[in-house]
């Protein structure tokens, strides 16, 4: 046996030659994206070889395997950066956000306690004022990046949670429209907020939220919390902020905004405009992998009380054996962001957004952001001028939602299964007062109007086609 048996490691010159590899296939990939189809199908049968692989107890070689994953694994899935794709919200990545990543976990380092990794928590530190001065928070907000958007509602849910209604929240309720994202509802539900503590209304209206806090504080129950969407997936819709602002300085409620789809539109003067109240907020979420065009994972909480994620989250509330733990104690004026969310060990998350908005400029983003909504504006002028399309809803925050003029529900859904199966462009379909409608989410910056234009040259062609058809599948519209 080497001496060397029991490292995992390789030859320096061997570990050069497999990132110079990968860092190739990376380019190709995002340079190549328009002319891949947007999305490939695979079944569990086609995937038989990598569900079915046994155990490699034996090594393989390294670059063969790398060509497997780009070959076999990658490819077979939807491109969310393809400029083709409208569905969900795209996430057009960026090649410094990548190297980011790349960085984070070639050094393994975590900013979780100061003495431990003081340099990654500073930069975290630093990006979250960022985001924070960019949405309009004070300078001393607090901040933490998550996985994504449903650690960072959960993160601040859970802040607001014992803030207002200390350790025993029975009787608690929140208030939030039926518009809400499921992963926020599934996050109140692993707080333990029964589903009588979770009100969901059919609007926003402050007129009525503020009824049903007045009902509920007669009937002895405590409200604490509006959750007020920026943005809704579905639409893109705002409730609306300042308004609701006002109800909840008069009621002491907290303002919580899951912006993790919208906020990000806050950085341009259009979208600051329609995101007006969002400052008033005492904590908002933003999505950095959406609209800030970072690779997966990055959400971020923001809270206007730097205090509050710490008084939630420090170790110092349970009395947990931790004496190992006494060395990465933080100094006073130090950090340990650990202790301001749910998480311990954490990657460093915030490498790829800081080397991405410092490498750009922040104004390369506000333009990128600017993108997205002229291309859905355009979208919407051009429905103006088609006859057989009506605009259902938006467009709001880069969402446009449409119909067929002629068609049932059943017409729309097979326009959208028709669009899909062309293979260069994935829409959706969402819900609006109560009929389909076909959903384009336009804030990837790759796209074009051009492009657009097609896919509504698509969609009018398809209805045409379809509209003649008698029978209609009535199906509902799934990806596979
Ligand atoms: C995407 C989204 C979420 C969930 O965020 P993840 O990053 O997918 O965990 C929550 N709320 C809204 C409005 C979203 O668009």
């Amino acid at each position: 046996m080497s001496d060397r048996a029991g490292w995992i490691d390789l030859p320096p010159d061997r570990m050069r030659e497999l990132g110079h590899q990968v860092i190739d296939l990376v380019v190709d990939h995002l340079t190549g994206l328009r002319g891949q189809p947007v999305r490939t199908l695979a079944s569990a049968d086609e995937l038989r070889h990598v569900l079915d692989d046994p155990v490699p107890e034996q090594p393989g070689d390294p670059g063969a395997l790398v060509e497997f994953l780009t070959r076999e694994v990658l490819p077979r899935s939807l491109r969310l950066g393809h400029p083709g794709c409208l569905a969900f919200i795209p996430s057009a990545n960026n090649f410094l956000g990548v190297l980011g990543d790349l960085l984070a976990s070639g050094f393994n380092v975590s900013p979780g306690a100061w003495p431990v990794g003081a340099g990654p928590a500073a930069v975290e530190l630093v990006t979250a004022r960022w985001l924070a001065t960019l949405l309009g928070l004070p300078q001393d907000a607090g901040g933490l990046f998550t996985p994504g958007g449903t650690l960072a509602n959960l993160t601040a849910l859970a802040a607001a949670r014992d803030d207002r209604l200390g350790s025993d929240a029975t009787g608690g309720v929140l208030y939030c429209s039926d518009q809400t994202h499921p992963a926020v509802l599934r996050a109140c539900h692993v707080l333990g907020l029964r589903q009588e503590q979770v009100r969901m209304l059919p609007a926003m209206s402050p007129d009525v939220v503020r009824q049903e806090v007045r009902a509920d504080r007669r009937a002895g129950l405590r409200p604490f919390l509006v959750l007020a969407n920026a943005g809704t997936t579905g639409t893109g819709a705002i409730d609306p902020l300042p308004a609701l602002a006002a109800l909840c300085r008069e009621e002491q409620l907290w303002l919580h905004v899951d912006g993790a789809h919208g906020a990000a539109a806050a950085l341009t003067e259009r979208g600051r405009k329609v995101l007006r109240g969002l400052d008033e907020a005492d904590s908002i979420v933003i999505d950095p992998h959406k609209w800030l065009f970072q690779p997966y994972e990055i959400g971020c909480v923001l809270v206007r009380d730097p205090g509050v994620l710490h008084r939630a989250f420090t170790i110092d509330r349970f009395r947990a054996h931790a004496g190992y733990l006494a060395i990465s104690r933080p100094a006073e004026t130090e950090t340990n962001l650990s202790d301001h969310g749910v998480q311990f060990t954490t990657e460093a998350r915030a490498l790829k957004l800081w080397l991405s908005l410092k490498g750009f400029g922040v104004a390369a983003f506000r333009a990128a952001i600017d993108r997205g909504l002229d291309h859905a504006e355009h979208v919407a002028a051009q429905i103006a001028d088609i006859p057989e399309l009506d605009l259902v809803a938006g467009p709001s925050l880069g969402i446009v939602c449409l119909r067929y003029r002629q068609g049932t529900d059943d017409v729309q859904a097979a326009i959208c299964r028709e669009i899909n199966e062309s293979g260069d462009t994935l829409i959706a379909t969402t819900t609006v007062d109560g009929a389909l409608a076909l959903r384009l989410c336009t804030i990837n910056p790759r796209l074009t109007p051009a492009d657009l234009d097609g896919v509504l040259a698509a969609i009018v062609h398809a209805g045409r086609s379809i509209g003649r058809d008698s029978a209609v599948d009535s199906r509902p519209v799934t990806l596979s």
